[in-house]
């Protein structure tokens, strides 16, 4: 057995003995998904300055701009992606009656359409555009791309409801997520690079109210060997779909 089926293993055995799991997931978990993530191999910053084109103040300083490379190619992306194993295992999770809460760092909705009903979007949501005059909303998919950057009725810009790189996460969203995460016996670290705060910190606060961190990712975090109890290293679809399965037959 390898040192990856035996930490799978683990995972299961603690899970099954866990009555009240939180997730944290970030960008990773959705690469199954086809939708790419920021850091890291094959990430979007290797192709574009976030400060360029994810920063607030250079979506207002140009909507154009920002609308036509990041956001666009967001849509396409996000429009087609259908939740892959890991989000459906965690649906799973929440079914068998073990995971409570998903705490996302994504703003592509997967979490919702595997089934989690508890479902905290950290970052915002990708589904819903606002105009930045109006407040007017109107969903993504039924926005019309014509015109760059899209337009309200009123003639104000739309925007995505997520939040942008100099953006305040909204209060509600932070004082749930810290609360979830001081309440669980075992905090689920998928897919993050656990650099972007105040999301990282999330693990550290279930750290200390006395969980378990369990980390899935094919690369060490700033998280592992310190926060982390121990880290499976794999593809989040594989390793969750094995771990669910394990926890099924240990709890039937
Ligand atoms: P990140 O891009 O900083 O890091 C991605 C992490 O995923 C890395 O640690 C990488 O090793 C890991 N990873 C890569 N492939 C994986 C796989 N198959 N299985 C598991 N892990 C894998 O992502 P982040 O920590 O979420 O932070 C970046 C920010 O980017 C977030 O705030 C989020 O809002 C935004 N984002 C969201 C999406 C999305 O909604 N799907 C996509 C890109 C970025
Ligand atoms: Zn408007």
């Amino acid at each position: 057995m390898t040192v990856t089926d035996d930490l799978i293993k683990r995972a299961a055995k603690d899970l099954a003995a866990a009555s009240h799991v939180v997730a944290l997931t970030g960008a990773g978990i959705s690469v199954e998904s086809g939708i790419p993530p920021f850091r890291g191999k094959g990430g979007l910053w290797e192709k574009i300055d976030p400060m360029e084109y994810a920063h607030i103040d250079a979506f207002l300083r140009d909507p154009a701009k920002v609308w036509g490379v990041l956001i666009k190619e967001m849509k396409d992306v996000v429009d087609q992606a259908l939740p892959n194993d890991a989000h459906k295992g965690l649906a799973r999770l929440e079914d068998l009656g073990l995971l409570k809460t998903v705490i996302t760092q994504n703003v592509d909705g997967l979490h919702q359409a595997a089934g989690n009903t508890d479902v905290i979007e950290f970052h915002g949501s990708f589904a819903w555009q606002k105009c930045m005059d109006c407040h007017n909303r109107c969903e993504t998919r039924k926005i019309n791309l014509e015109q760059i950057p899209p337009r309200c009725n009123c003639g104000g810009i739309f925007r995505p409801e997520v939040i942008f790189f100099g953006e305040l996460i909204p209060p509600q969203h932070l004082s749930r997520s810290q609360l979830a995460a001081s309440q669980c016996d075992i905090m689920l670290v998928i897919g993050t690079s656990a650099v972007v705060q105040p999301a990282s910190l999330m693990p550290v606060i279930s750290k200390e109210s006395g969980a378990k961190v369990i980390e899935i990712n094919p690369e060490r975090t700033p998280l592992t060997g310190t926060v982390s109890d121990y880290i499976i290293l794999g593809k989040a679809g594989e390793v969750t779909r094995k771990i669910v399965t394990e926890v099924e037959q240990l709890i039937s």
